[in-house]
């Protein structure tokens, strides 16, 4: 079942994104709408699975530990919410480190596809940058971009080409709007 699931980047799609990184539960702050957004998918009976580039761990802006405490925290405001984020998978790695997991290379829905036991062939990918395009149209998803976070200036620097394989809408409010229409 390709669309039963929907992948979406964290900084800029869920939570304000910062050029200082979010290193703290602090300075989560989600933006207006995108935790009952995410409810909705839930309650559409779609599994909502996170995938985010976090190379702050490696330039030791932050650790695991508060990674974790501010996907607890996120997770805990979409429950709230009614809804319920099914999995959050992130590349620790700095991108001199040559991973396999660093947006825009495909690993991290590799690990979607292994941990669900399914493909992310068609599934919607909702991100802010072109290295989630990028590693979305790597694995014939279909990707979204919203215009929050870094997604106004990403629409900016696409090439037609590119902008012609994918969705463009305002916010994950939206993006949700179309995933459901
Ligand atoms: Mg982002
Ligand atoms: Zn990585």
């Amino acid at each position: 079942m390709p669309q039963s699931f929907v992948i979406l980047d964290r900084d800029g799609v869920i939570n304000q994104d910062s050029d200082s990184y979010i290193k703290s539960v602090d300075e989560w702050i989600p933006i207006p709408g995108s935790i009952e957004a995410i409810a909705r998918l839930s309650q559409a009976g779609y599994k909502v699975v996170v995938i985010t580039n976090q190379s702050g761990l490696a330039r030791g802006y932050f650790d695991e530990i508060t990674l974790a405490n501010m996907h607890s925290y996120m997770c805990s405001l979409v429950e709230n919410a009614g809804g319920n984020i099914d999995a959050v998978f992130y590349c620790p790695h700095a991108p001199g480190d040559n991973c396999l997991c660093r947006k825009p290379l495909p690993g991290m829905l590799n690990q979607i596809e292994e941990e669900f036991n399914v493909s992310v062939k068609n599934a919607f990918f909702v991100g802010d940058s072109e290295k989630d395009i990028d590693a979305g149209l790597a694995k014939q998803c279909r990707p979204i971009l919203v215009r929050t976070g870094k997604g106004a200036s990403t629409e900016k620097q696409l090439n037609l080409q590119k902008k012609n394989l994918i969705k463009i809408v305002n916010d994950l409010n939206d993006a949700v709007d179309l995933i459901l229409m």
